[in-house]
């Protein structure tokens, strides 16, 4: 694996790839590596031919300025866990290679990023994570992009993007890796400590039993959120938001019908956490 730090000499070694004909697989990533950035980094390499994987803390997404001074980082660990995935190529840009001075340009996708996520961290979050995705396929050019379910917002919001400005990639979604008790594995765990890490399970818990309401037949969207937020707020994680949402277009809905996205945020401890299901109703 080679470790790149510039645009320019990362187009340099993607260019002789594609010369030759090799396929490009692209996982960008915020670095401090789990089992969900190592599945995208494995689907990759099954993928396509040439693996690349960004680590990039992307200061422009961030809302809250403690949640980006005080998010993990530890590039020589990353490397090492890239490196055991056969990853090709990391591509870890600083922030001026990223953003130099003069940079005044920002890529933003409308409706479904005024919502949830948008709603709850503010439209410069979701506009930080359009622009830098857009630089990042811009500089990599990749055939293929990997992006986890665990951010579903995200990923709808890229796939907007991709299509609305025909950026040349497709865009594929992998499912949310969890750890044995459920929790959404997320760079941010780290930073729950133990009494934190029991009731950060709330969150895959009151998914849960939305999931179980609706394959009981309930069809109420407000009772399965009402009842999602109180299973939250009996374990004393009062949710951010408790949605149930169009799975494709996060449209409202007063009933569940086909394929619906539950999604949840909620302050734990130090951290904001996030974690979704996607279910049918049968
Ligand atoms: P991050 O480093 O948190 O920005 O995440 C980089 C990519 O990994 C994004 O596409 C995330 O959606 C994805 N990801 C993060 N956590 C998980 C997880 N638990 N399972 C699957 N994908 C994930």
């Amino acid at each position: 694996m080679i470790t790149i730090r510039s645009i320019a000499e990362l187009r340099e070694r993607l260019d002789d790839d594609r010369r030759v004909g090799r396929t490009i697989g692209f996982v960008p990533t915020m670095g401090w590596f789990h089992e969900g950035h190592l599945s995208l980094m494995r689907r990759a390499r099954m993928t396509c031919d040439v693996t690349v994987v960004s680590l990039f803390v992307n200061p422009i997404q961030f809302n809250d300025q403690k949640d980006l001074a005080a998010y993990p980082r530890d590039e020589a660990r990353d490397s090492r866990m890239a490196a055991g995935e056969g990853v090709d190529v990391l591509f870890a840009p600083s922030v001026d290679e990223m953003y130099p001075s003069g940079f005044d340009t920002a890529v933003a996708v409308g409706g479904i990023t005024e919502i949830l996520e948008g709603a709850s961290r503010g439209a410069a979050h979701f506009r930080g994570v359009t622009t830098v995705v857009a630089k990042l396929l811009n500089a990599a050019q990749p055939h293929v992009a990997f992006f986890g379910q665990k951010d579903a917002q995200q990923a709808l919001v890229i796939r907007s993007m991709v299509r609305d400005l025909a950026f040349p990639v497709r865009v594929e979604v992998c499912p949310t890796v969890r750890e044995a008790d459920g929790l959404a594995m997320s760079s941010r765990n780290v930073r729950l400590d133990a009494a934190d890490r029991m009731r950060a399970l709330a969150l895959h818990g009151a998914l849960r039993e939305a999931e179980r309401l609706i394959a009981a037949g309930e069809r109420e969207t407000q009772r399965v959120v009402e009842a999602g937020t109180a299973f939250m707020r009996e374990a004393n994680v009062p949710p951010e938001y408790f949605a149930v949402v169009g799975a494709n277009d996060l449209a409202p809905l007063d009933r569940v019908v086909g394929e619906v996205l539950i999604a949840v945020a909620a302050p734990v401890g130090p951290v904001r956490l996030i974690d979704n299901l996607l279910v049918r109703a049968p």
